[in-house]
């Protein structure tokens, strides 16, 4: 018999499905909804014009294709920090910083479940908010934690459960690891507001609880890099050492160079020593080191000031692309006299929408108007444009009556 004849069948990814259902509808005004990646107005994938004159730039200097180190380009690295944590922050400037480039946001959370895995002196368990990115699991799982969830939205509102998040975060035995989304919830776009964000810190600092940070849409969510980071920075402030994963998937458009950072804020200088000694240990029989073309690219936007500026501009037109498509989503609903109230479209941030809309209407929005998005009722906003909008909402009114 063949080795794998015993390897069960595995469930397709949902989005995939999604994805082959969308392909396979003839309709020419079908609408994909599924998708995590942002599209530009007329609904195509977007290379930022800041990213294209990186990319000429990293080409036309000819550089050799020898391997970075194991934790990646410094010059990458050090830019990465300086965006996540504020230019000029303590914590950099004090040399108790770790930071190592890692495949996009999916390995920096990868690299960071493997370490807590090895070296977290307390119970190798982490809390996800109900509901977290679907990914957000499997990536713990694997990595040797157990994964526990606390509360975080409330169906009735369509928004943000504080109280059950709160309690739960308090339930917990002290020194539990709670993962936070830094910004732009996925997939709910329910965010704390800054008020929360401190509550979130002073209680998981009496109860000495880790702070773990997802940030896969700094910039992209406000459209300021430094709003959107506000939370990572807050906790930061108040002595929390947190660890931090960051993509540029979203916010540089740069998906598939897969580009993103890992970091640890240490105690001190010497402590930071022994823990990048250990992160390089885990990383080498991993991969060796990671891929230095996309890191190239991030790296000549963020230490050029003027291709930086530009960057943080298109960054921002992505965003109030965004934020308007809520806007005309939520206005077209109430023309067509929808009884419901739509005001979570637009308070909620990023590149998703919880709309709310319940399995059933997601299948009917599929199966009778050709819209196609997770069950869930999540939406990506960034399928949205100003073409297709006005139907999306004459399907969404049919289905929710
Ligand atoms: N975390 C969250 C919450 C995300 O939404 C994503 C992207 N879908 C990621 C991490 C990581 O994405 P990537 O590996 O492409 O950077």
């Amino acid at each position: 018999a063949s080795a794998w004849s015993k390897v069960p069948q595995g469930p397709p990814d949902a989005i995939l499905g999604i994805t082959e259902a969308f392909k396979a509808d003839s309709f020419k005004e079908k609408i994909n909804l599924g998708v995590g990646a942002y599209r530009d107005d007329q609904g195509k994938p977007y290379v930022l014009p800041s990213v294209r004159a990186a990319e000429d730039k990293v080409v036309a200097s000819r550089s050799d294709k020898e391997y970075a180190g194991i934790t990646g380009i410094p010059a990458f690295t050090n830019a990465a920090a300086e965006l996540a944590y504020g230019a000029g922050s303590a914590v950099i400037k004090d040399d108790r910083l770790v930071i190592t480039q890692t495949i996009s946001g999916t390995g920096a959370l990868r690299i960071g479940g493997a370490f807590l895995e090895r070296f977290y002196p307390g119970a190798k368990k982490v809390y996800l908010p109900n509901p977290s990115w679907a990914n957000h699991n499997a990536v713990f799982k694997d990595s040797g934690l157990e994964v526990e969830k606390y509360r975080y939205y409330n169906k009735d509102t369509i928004g943000l459960d504080f109280e059950g998040l709160i309690e739960d975060i308090k339930a917990a035995p002290e020194g539990s690891i709670i993962l936070l989304h830094a910004c732009a919830h996925n997939p709910t776009g329910v965010d704390p507001t800054q008020a929360q964000w401190r509550q979130i810190s002073d209680v998981m600092k009496s109860k000495g609880h880790f702070a773990f940070f997802d940030m896969a849409y700094q910039g992209f969510a406000s459209g300021n890099a430094d709003t959107d980071a506000f939370a990572p920075r807050h906790f930061v402030a108040e002595g929390h050492n947190i660890a931090l994963c960051q993509s540029f998937a979203k916010n540089m458009g740069l998906y598939g160079e897969r580009v993103g950072a890992f970091s640890l804020v240490c105690e001190n200088a010497e402590e930071r020593k022994r823990v990048e000694s250990q992160i390089k240990i885990l990383i080498r029989p991993f991969y060796s080191n990671p891929p230095i073309h996309g890191a190239r690219v991030a790296s000549a936007i963020m230490n050029d000031s003027a291709l930086n500026k530009q960057w943080l501009g298109e960054v921002k037109g992505m965003a109030d692309r965004i934020i308007e498509m809520r806007s005309l989503l939520r206005t077209n609903l109430e023309k067509l006299g929808s009884k419901h109230d739509w005001s979570h479209i637009t308070s909620q941030i990023g590149m998703f929408a919880f709309t709310g809309l319940k399995p059933e209407q997601m299948d009917a929005l599929a199966k009778e108007h050709s819209v196609y998005a997770t069950k869930d009722g999540r939406i990506s906003v960034a399928g949205i444009t100003t073409g297709n909008v006005q139907r999306l909402a004459e399907s969404i009114f049919k289905v929710t009556g």
